[in-house]
């Protein structure tokens, strides 16, 4: 199966306004040449609309990197996907163990957001992984089957055709640790064969997988040879142009 690979940064909460633009044009300069690869930044929300008018007509897509499910109301301090949408992005990161770990989201608040990207017309990247204390209690699997299944739950293969998935193991973020391509492996067969329980073999064929944890210049080739690993979403990295684009050309 040919999957496209997405190399994609998360920024988190970093880089103001001009900050911003500047590494995005200076990113675009760089990726001029890349070919068959997609590459995806996703800067803060006050940064998006910025980042996007920078990077227009370029190899750069943009996405933003969490969204609230309701579309407008008193939600003081939300953003809603039509609103990211209308700011010039393609993707919304959902999910992301930061967000999980310090904002209470959970897969039910997960499953609601990604409703709320489809119907917004974005692609979800749909982050889960497991922590250090549940691979050691080798619950690791258990937990990726819930948050695949309940982050899922209620969605036709159709409404999901772009959905991609980031496995992201909460130990190798920012951590400097990288699971090794065994583990990788491993588990992104997982994903694959529990994607193929809840729709159909096709689609699980097609749906790309990323991993992220602490991807640099230097592991990122090793990984990208994993017949289920489909790109990168890379936080620290992807702060750099110049470095993202060792990651973004990574063969
Ligand atoms: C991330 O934030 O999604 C991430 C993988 O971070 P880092 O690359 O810094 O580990």
């Amino acid at each position: 199966m040919n999957r496209t690979p997405l190399i994609a940064g998360n920024w988190k909460m970093f880089k103001t306004g001009d900050e911003a633009v500047a590494t995005a044009e200076r990113l675009a300069e760089l990726s001029r040449d890349v070919e068959n690869t997609e590459i995806m930044i996703a800067p803060t929300f006050l940064s998006l609309p910025l980042v996007a008018d920078a990077v227009k007509g370029t190899k750069i897509k943009t996405g933003a990197q969490n969204l609230f499910y309701e579309n407008q109301g008193a939600y003081t301090g939300e953003v809603s996907g039509e609103m990211i949408k209308a700011a010039g992005a393609q993707y919304v990161i959902i999910g992301h163990s930061e967000r999980r770990q310090y904002f209470m989201e959970t897969d039910d608040s997960v499953n609601k957001k990604i409703k709320a990207a489809i119907e917004a017309d974005l692609i979800p990247v749909l982050c889960i992984g497991e922590t250090k204390t549940q691979r050691d209690e080798e619950k690791a699997f258990f937990i990726l089957d819930k948050q695949l299944k309940d982050g899922l739950k209620g969605f036709h293969s159709d409404e999901l055709k772009n959905l991609i998935i980031a496995y992201e193991p909460v130990w190798a973020i920012g951590t400097g640790l990288t699971a090794t391509p065994d583990q990788v492996n491993e588990i992104h067969q997982f994903i694959r064969s529990v994607i193929r329980t809840i729709f159909e073999a096709s689609f699980s064929d097609a749906v790309r997988i990323l991993y992220g944890g602490s991807v640099k210049p230097d592991n990122v080739s090793g990984l990208m040879k994993l017949k289920d690993v489909d790109g990168a979403l890379v936080g620290g990295a992807s702060l750099d142009a110049d470095t993202f684009i060792k990651i973004v050309k990574f063969n």
